[in-house]
Parts: C-alpha cells; structure tokens; sequence
C-alpha cells in the first residue's frame, strides 16, 4: 500500500484497515487462550469522566514532561487502537495498533507501605462505604487525601517505567502515551483496579469505618446520612436490582469469557451480582426476617455466599458481616441494609 502525506494525520481508511488487521490479530490470540482486553473507542475528546478515571490523566498531565508527550496518545485510544489493556499488581501490559502490533509494558512501583497506612490513617471513618469510595463520591478532605499529586494514590512519574518494541521506542511514544491514556479510560469502568495496580487492598480503607459503625449501631446511635444515601445508590451501580424482577439479558460467549477472566484477576463483584439477581427475581411480599446474629450467619450460608460475597451483596464490608454474625442475639443494620437482608431472606425460603 502506497503511503500518503496527510500533514500527521492519519487516513480514514488505513486506520480502518489496520484496526480489521489489529481485530484478526486478537481473535487469533483469544483462541490462544490470551484473555484480551480491548479499550473500546471513546466518542467525544473526553478520554474519562469518572473521579479516578479522569483523576489519573489530570494528575500524570500535571507533570511537565508528561504533559508535553501524553497528547500525542490522544487519538490512538480515542479510535479504538488499544486493543488490549490488562492491568495487574504494579503493570500493565497493552498491545496498540499503529502501522503495526506493537506491545507495550507499563511497571508501576507499589504503593510504599508507610504511604498507605498514612492514608488508610488519614481516611479511617470518613468513607461511608465501598460503593462512595469507588464512585468517588468523597468529601473535600478524602478527595485531597486520596489524589495528593505527591502522597495520594496515584504513581509519581518516577516511579513509573515503560518500553514499547515500536521503532520510535526512544522515551514515551504515541503508543505508550495511548496506553496511559488508556488506563485512565478503564479506570472509568473498573476503578478498583487503581488499587491493584498500587498493589493495596482498597477495601482497607473501608474496614475499620464499617466496624466503627456496627459499633455505632449496636449502641444505638446509628449511621450517618452518608452512609444511607450510598445504600440508596448501591441498586444502580452494582446491578444488585431486588426489587427489579426483570433477570440480565444473556452476553455474547465472548463477552463472557473476558468477564470471567478479569473478575478473577481484580474483583468478585461482577461475579458475585447473578446471585442476588436470581434471588430476589421473585420477590413477594413474606414475613419479616428477624434479625439476629443467628439469622444472618443462616441467611449466608442458605444463599452459599462468602463473607466478602454476602457483603458486597448488601453494601457493607466482610468485618461488618463477621461482627453480625458474632453477635449472640438482636442486631441492628442501617434500615436499608435490613430491607435487603429481609428480602434474600424471603427468596431463600
Ligand atoms: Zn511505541
């Protein structure tokens, strides 16, 4: 094929040819068994929206040096040329489609131990739940705790090392740029996975604010408002639909694979989310579930769920769940976490 001077820019149609080429390529390694990941095409100029997806391009673009070199990854994981995208403890690998393959290896140094227990201090009782830290649904202070361009979650320049077997692997080319881009982007979707690639638990942060707060409860003193308006919102961002009896259209074999695949490497929620579906698919109206210690730890184990399972179920951390279940004789969730609890109670008869 002849190649053409359109001033940078690249045509239409060999993009569109080598994205069919890239697209062969990666049906030819999910046969392989390699679990691709691609980051599909981002309409409009904005690469990510979300608080951590967005968080992380506006913090690496803060630095000079990134600032000057990211751009040129703009269009590249805007057209869909990242075709994979995995992110793992401390790396990310990528393959990009420039006018060949190429692969990409991000290593991203862990986040220093003293670091963390600084900011799991400094967060401790101020994030009402998981579903609030994921959202990024934060006051002030935690939101300038957690992007602390220099003692916050996100990786210093620094600590972050990258090669790319392009011809132009001298610093950080288009591809790279494309990739770290690309992150942020899928941040967007899946922003636990920023805690896994700084290899901490994130819910750590949340632990030992749910057990202040089952303290708090079975005082007598209830939660905070914070913490009701995130049950609320639980319905909308995890699918966990008890009161919608309509059961989750099937996926494409594909589909499926790749969420089996990711769910196992990062989180269980996506796996975890069927369960309560299935369960509350045929919810009535039965008698009320008296809530005892007791009735929690039967409740659990009826339904087969884990701790972690049955918490993220209900929007509470597994500690809240052991200290139920510890617990000899009444206990006393947040009313909302009690409406579910009393509906998987009514599907399991
Ligand atoms: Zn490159």
């Amino acid at each position: 094929m002849s190649r053409y001077d359109y001033g940078g820019w690249a045509p239409y149609l060999p993009v569109a040819e080598r994205q069919a080429k890239a697209r062969k390529m990666m049906d030819k390694l999910r046969k392989q068994g390699v679990e691709i990941q691609p980051v599909e095409k981002i309409p409009g100029r904005i690469i990510a929206r979300s608080f951590w997806g967005k968080g992380w391009c506006d913090h690496l673009d803060s630095f000079g040096d990134y600032a000057n070199r990211l751009p040129r990854g703009r269009t590249y994981v805007r057209n869909g040329s990242v075709c994979h995208l995995k992110i793992d403890k401390g790396k990310v690998d990528a393959i990009v489609s420039g006018s060949s393959l190429y692969a990409i290896d991000i290593t991203i140094d862990p986040l220093a131990s003293p670091n963390w227990s600084e900011l799991k201090k400094r967060c401790t009782g101020k994030i009402g739940t998981l579903l609030e830290l994921l959202q990024g649904q934060l006051s002030g202070e935690i939101m300038g705790v957690v992007t602390d361009r220099k003692n916050g979650l996100f990786p210093q320049p620094g600590q972050i090392r990258y090669k790319c077997n392009c011809p132009d692997s001298a610093g950080m080319c288009k591809h790279i740029a494309a990739v770290i881009y690309g992150i942020g982007a899928r941040l967007d979707e899946r922003p636990e996975l920023l805690f896994v690639l700084r290899g901490v638990d994130h819910e750590e942060l949340i632990d030992a604010d749910a057990a202040a707060a089952s303290i708090a409860s079975a005082t007598g003193r209830g939660s905070s408002r914070r913490r009701a308006i995130a049950d609320d919102n639980l319905e909308d961002v995890f699918g966990v639909e008890l009161e919608d009896a309509s059961p989750p259209p099937p996926s494409p074999p594909k589909k499926i694979a790749r969420k089996s695949v990711s769910a196992k490497t990062a989180t269980k929620k996506v796996a975890d989310k069927p369960t309560v579906k299935v369960a509350a698919k045929n919810a009535t109206k039965q008698p009320a579930f008296r809530a005892t210690g007791r009735a929690v730890a039967d409740l659990r184990k009826k339904l087969g769920l884990s701790k972690a399972a049955f918490a993220r179920n209900l929007g509470v951390s597994a500690p809240t769940i052991s200290n139920w279940e510890a617990v000899k004789g009444a206990i006393h969730p947040h009313p909302s976490s009690l409406e579910k609890l009393r509906r998987m109670h009514e599907e399991a008869q």
